[in-house]
């Protein structure tokens, strides 16, 4: 968020994230000791972590992906298991899935707050535990119908779409009704509650990711919490080579990848977590500045809070243009005058290369294709100030004109 120097306008970026002095000494101090991986910072990352949201494991990783990817792994998800999960969402948590040759079941979203709806879950569990009877086949993607006669449904994967949880209650009552395992994707969501418990520690597996635009960033990484000992041993072997624990140097016992958090990022990791309070604080303030200022606009819908969100994360601020209007002539003019947004989600079933492979078409998510139509979000980060905010809703207002 920078005021150009030569324009007089000022140029608004998407937001960025909160460092401060105590973030950089703690990095500079990583470089000055003795180890840059696999050293103390890690420890204490994942284990205040742990304790933030009340879990009992947690396990540092290269990324949110690859924290997505590892929970699939350890949840013994494999070739043509069938998971019900959002088409709403970064491509990621969707993809990870494509990793194992498992099979995303897309599941529509709720209007409201855009995440997944519990009663299709409900009835798509419904549909596909009577296995392969003709009711489950419209569930599958175009391309696999009557072609998996031996799947079987295995798991739930919710998203918290843009830092508000998705309604876990009946989710969870699905899963314990199939016997279904749930990944909770809480990559937009930390600190984020639903009914006073933390987002990603409902599910047998909740995922944090630490991209510079999340709520809080160790520059790229990620971090998985679960209450399966098991499950976290596993991880922990997973991302490092496929070692075990405290064994030789290259011993490796299965395949396993490079999904390290290195220290750097786990001690930028620390510090954040220890402002995080603060930071989402600030995020709030930033929000309720611009739900002040945007209300009142009949053609423009601001975020709407579920009654189950006893605690919001703000993630991005996303507004939804009027069906009459469009999204995109408001991005394009907005981009015109120098402030940066974007169109929020893009549907996953539609892009490209979900597109050949199981062959969806527009009209296949409709509520989905809704919310990618009219989402847009606007710069947003904790350290926007309240005159930026004004200056981003006055242009806005323009045009809307
Ligand atoms: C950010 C994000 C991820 C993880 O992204 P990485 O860039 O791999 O850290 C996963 N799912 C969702 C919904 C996200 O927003």
């Amino acid at each position: 968020m920078k005021l150009d120097p030569i324009e007089t306008t000022p140029s608004i970026s998407m937001g960025g994230p909160d460092i401060t002095e105590r973030e950089i000494q703690e990095v500079v101090q990583v470089l000055k000791g003795p180890s840059l991986s696999r050293g103390e910072r890690l420890k204490s990352f994942e284990r205040e972590f742990a304790t933030f949201v009340g879990s009992a494991h947690a396990v540092g990783v290269s990324s949110g992906t690859s924290g997505l990817h590892l929970a699939v792994l350890a949840d013994g998800i494999g070739a043509n298991d069938l998971v019900l999960t959002t088409p709403f969402t970064f491509i990621a948590s969707s993809n990870v899935l494509l990793y194992e040759d498992a099979v995303p079941i897309f599941v529509d979203i709720e209007r409201e707050t855009g995440n997944i709806n519990p009663d299709l879950v409900a009835e798509a569990a419904e549909d596909l535990d009577r296995r392969f009877h003709s009711a489950g086949q419209h569930w599958l993607p175009p391309t696999l119908r009557g072609q998996l006669p031996k799947a079987q449904l295995k798991a739930i994967l919710p998203v918290h779409v843009f830092g508000q949880p998705a309604d876990m209650d009946p989710i969870m009552k699905v899963a314990r009704t199939h016997s279904l395992s749930v990944i909770e994707d809480a990559c937009e969501a930390v600190g984020s509650e639903y009914r006073e418990r933390k987002a990603g520690t409902i599910g047998d597996f909740g995922i944090f990711g630490f991209y510079p635009n999340k709520q809080m960033t160790t520059a790229e990484g990620g971090i998985i919490v679960t209450l399966d000992a098991e499950a976290d041993e596993l991880m922990r072997s997973l991302r490092n080579q496929g070692r075990e624990p405290n064994c030789d140097w290259l011993a490796h016992t299965r395949l396993g990848y490079n999904y390290r958090l290195n220290e750097m990022s786990a001690a930028l990791g620390l510090i954040q977590l220890r402002r995080l309070e603060e930071m989402l604080a600030k995020r709030a303030r930033v929000a309720s500045w611009y739900s002040e200022r945007l209300v009142d606009l009949d053609r423009l819908q601001t975020p709407r809070i579920a009654q189950t969100t006893t605690e919001m994360s703000w993630f991005v601020y996303i507004v939804r243009v009027d069906s009459s209007l469009s999204r995109n002539r408001v991005l394009e003019e907005l981009r015109e005058r120098r402030i940066s947004c974007r169109p929020y989600f893009p549907p996953v079933h539609l892009s490209p290369f979900y597109v050949e492979r199981f062959g969806y078409e527009p009209g296949s998510f409709p509520v989905t294709e809704e919310l990618g139509r009219t989402c847009l979000a606007l710069p947003f980060s904790g350290i926007m100030t309240e005159s930026q905010v004004d200056y981003v809703c006055d242009q806005l207002r323009k045009t809307l004109d």
